[in-house]
């Protein structure tokens, strides 16, 4: 999402996915920006609970024991908290000191003993402003779909921080190629795919964890808030790339117990199932059976909104790349 530059909106939104009773106490007493829990055994879903942007993003944590890797799916809005009584803002910090009933009461890498492999769904703010905290001594993967687009030229503007007048982050990004193996620094398997699926933005990635059964999509979709394209967006390749997505799990053998990890509000949903619905209410929208709920003006473009019945979907997005998927697809 990049809520923070659509506000009002107008979607019903659901409730917050955490509240006071999720937040993590840290081990003195303070209290965090972050709570965590367990998706799986080796992994853990670790939400920004009240970041100023009111993002609220999801950041994935897997460890990985035989390769003493702790790999995070990006590293959300940097703990900007608007809660004086939150004390505990770094994520790196709360990663490495803040026990975790879901892992024992352990830190989810005490210590920081473990090494880090840092990887971004793509470079919008809310999913790159903690990266400095682990950019010094970590990798950073990226998708090198669009290098360009992450240049450091490009990236205050790509990353929305511009508009929001906040410093973008300064990191090294490692190009990463479709269909990547993931690997620790020492050449351990982390049983992690990374998948280019260019849509949101052309650096959009996916990962996908094989033995787990687990797909994490960024940005690409998820339920009960907007869809967002920003002006860099694209329906037509975003079409493709969840088209990718479901042949990938299809020819896993794994499609009917898969897993979709979202940006934002959706984790462990059903990867087929919220595909599919997704890539409907699209359709829906693209075939002209949705209809614009409302209009603004964002980044110098023309956006519209739709909302599906119920508001299980919902969409903003510039009124060009609607136009340009027409073309593409009817
Ligand atoms: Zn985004």
């Amino acid at each position: 999402m990049c809520k923070a530059l659509f506000e009002p909106a107008a979607a019903p939104q659901s409730p917050p996915s955490t509240d006071d009773t999720a937040r993590a106490p840290t081990s003195d007493g303070n209290k965090s920006a972050f709570a965590a829990r367990r998706l799986t055994p080796s992994t853990f879903l670790i939400v920004e609970v009240d970041d100023v942007f009111d993002e609220h993003p999801f950041i994935y944590a897997k460890r990985v024991p035989a390769a003493r890797t702790l790999v995070l799916l990006d590293t959300g809005c940097g703990g900007r908290t608007r809660r004086p009584d939150v004390e505990l803002t770094p994520l790196r910090v709360f990663v490495e000191t803040a026990p975790v009933a879901d892992n024992g009461g352990r830190p989810l890498n005490a210590r920081g003993a473990w090494a880090y492999v840092v990887v971004l769904s793509h470079c919008h703010y809310d999913h790159i402003l903690g990266v400095d905290q682990f950019a010094h001594d970590s990798p950073v993967l990226v998708s090198a779909h669009d290098p360009t687009f992450l240049s450091p030229a490009n990236l205050p503007t790509h990353s929305l921080c511009d508009s929001l007048g906040l410093e973008s982050p300064s990191f090294t990004p490692s190009l990463t190629p479709d269909r990547a193996q993931l690997v620790s620094k020492d050449g351990v398997s982390l049983g992690l795919t990374l998948l280019h699926t260019p849509g949101h933005t052309p650096d959009e990635l996916a990962l996908w964890d094989e033995g787990d059964g687990m797909l994490y999509v960024g940005d690409t979709l998820y339920e009960d808030a907007h869809i967002i394209f920003p002006n860099e967006g694209s329906i037509v390749q975003w079409f493709a790339s969840v088209d990718g997505l479901t042949a990938m799990l299809q020819k896993s053998g794994r499609a009917e117990t898969a897993k979709i990890n979202c940006g934002h509000k959706t984790a462990m949903g059903d990867a087929m199932e919220v595909l599919r619905t997704t890539k409907a209410f699209m359709r829906d929208v693209i075939d002209g059976k949705e209809k614009v709920k409302n209009k603004m003006t964002k980044r110098g473009e023309e956006h519209v909104e739709y909302v599906q019945d119920g508001g299980r979907y919902s969409l903003i997005c510039p009124k060009r790349l609607v136009e340009e998927a027409r073309v593409a697809c009817l």
